[in-house]
């Protein structure tokens, strides 16, 4: 087989292409895997709609994709980390790595290049990635959990900023990401998790994780009832951490209310424009700490994802909503834009 089927960004505006490239060959250090499933993002989201971001960052034409898991199918020269057959995802921004001398194992840089974004991607039927990107996978994490590993990631980078044992945790805005963090805030001994989403489908699934409380603000005449819901469930306090996941400035103003004296504020939903935020009343004179949170560490919370999934602490089947061929993807895209799913799983 010299071709496979693969989405393409094929040109600077809206819109994909599914095309037949020729199957990559691994190079020096470079593996070839066999994708066995890949799921849809909202920066994949960005990248088809050709937003101004997407405009000024996306180099078409090339294939896209960024969150998935396989089978390494064949090694290139020089390949010593991983081998044929294993079961990987990988972490998709380039890490370089250079050998640091003292033992410690080979120390990496992060090149800001992205595969999937600045580099082929895998919507496709096979990825050829540098041996270092892989991150080899147990068995008991299922190919659709293994192509949702790096939004997990995400949440799990952002659950640990701060000790969640018995806090109680507001995640604002349910999203993946939020939904991810409601079975993870407890997994690390959060004792209460309430969360909150404007959209109703969002809030179903929520549901599904079983947090103590879940609200619409839409449905509570004004943000200011989530604040007194939550100062109620927790004897008046306000809770002990903040998982901002909206980005919405109304929400994220919310939040700073629904927070207790000297909690924490960890924020990584992205608003489109600056917010206004009252640094004296949210900040300073509430001893808050705030904490921004982007991307995860890498490789650690790798480490702390893996086992909290393979150790069956953290279940995230509940965010699995859409399952789709490869070939399907402009459908499976029309239903990630309506906002009505949890995480998109594709097969190649
Ligand atoms: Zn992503």
């Amino acid at each position: 087989m010299t071709t496979m089927q693969a989405i393409q960004k094929h040109h600077a505006g809206e819109g994909f292409k599914l095309i037949d490239a020729p199957v990559p060959t691994p190079g020096e250090g470079d593996v070839r895997i066999k994708v066995l499933k890949t799921s849809i993002c909202g920066t994949d989201v960005h990248i088809t709609n050709w937003d101004e971001w997407s405009a000024g960052r996306i180099k078409p034409p090339m294939i896209y994709g960024h969150e998935f898991c396989g089978i390494i199918e064949s090694v290139g020269p020089g390949v010593t980390h991983v081998a044929e057959g294993d079961y990987v995802s990988a972490e998709m921004h380039h890490v370089k790595m250079t050998p640091s001398g003292n033992g410690a194992g080979p120390q990496f840089e992060d090149t800001h290049v992205i595969y999937g974004v600045d580099a082929p991607g895998c919507f496709a039927k096979y990825v050829v990635l540098p041996q270092w990107q892989c991150v080899e996978l147990p068995d008991s994490i299922t190919p659709e959990v293994g192509a949702c590993l790096d939004s997990i990631g995400n949440a799990v980078h952002a659950a640990t900023q701060v000790d969640l044992t018995g806090k109680s945790v507001f995640i604002s805005g349910c999203g993946p990401i939020g939904l991810y963090s409601i079975p993870v805030a407890k997994a690390l001994g959060a004792t209460q998790v309430f969360a909150a989403d404007v959209a109703p489908y969002r809030l179903e699934l929520a549901k599904q994780a079983h947090p103590d409380f879940v609200w619409n603000p839409s449905d509570m005449d004004g943000d200011t009832n989530i604040d007194e819901a939550i100062h109620q469930a927790t004897d008046g306090k306000g809770v002990d951490v903040v998982l901002e996941m909206s980005g919405n400035a109304r929400a994220i103003t919310t939040a700073f209310k629904t927070l207790s004296h000297g909690g924490s504020m960890v924020c990584l939903g992205i608003p489109p424009e600056p917010i206004e935020l009252d640094l004296n009343r949210d900040v300073i004179f509430k001893s808050t700490r705030l904490i921004g949170v982007n991307g995860r560490e890498i490789f650690r919370t790798w480490d702390i994802m893996l086992d909290l999934l393979a150790s069956g602490k953290v279940d995230i089947d509940f965010v699995l909503t859409h399952h789709f061929p490869l070939s399907q993807f402009g459908e499976a895209m029309d239903i990630a834009k309506s906002g009505k799913a949890g995480k998109i799983i594709l097969t190649p």
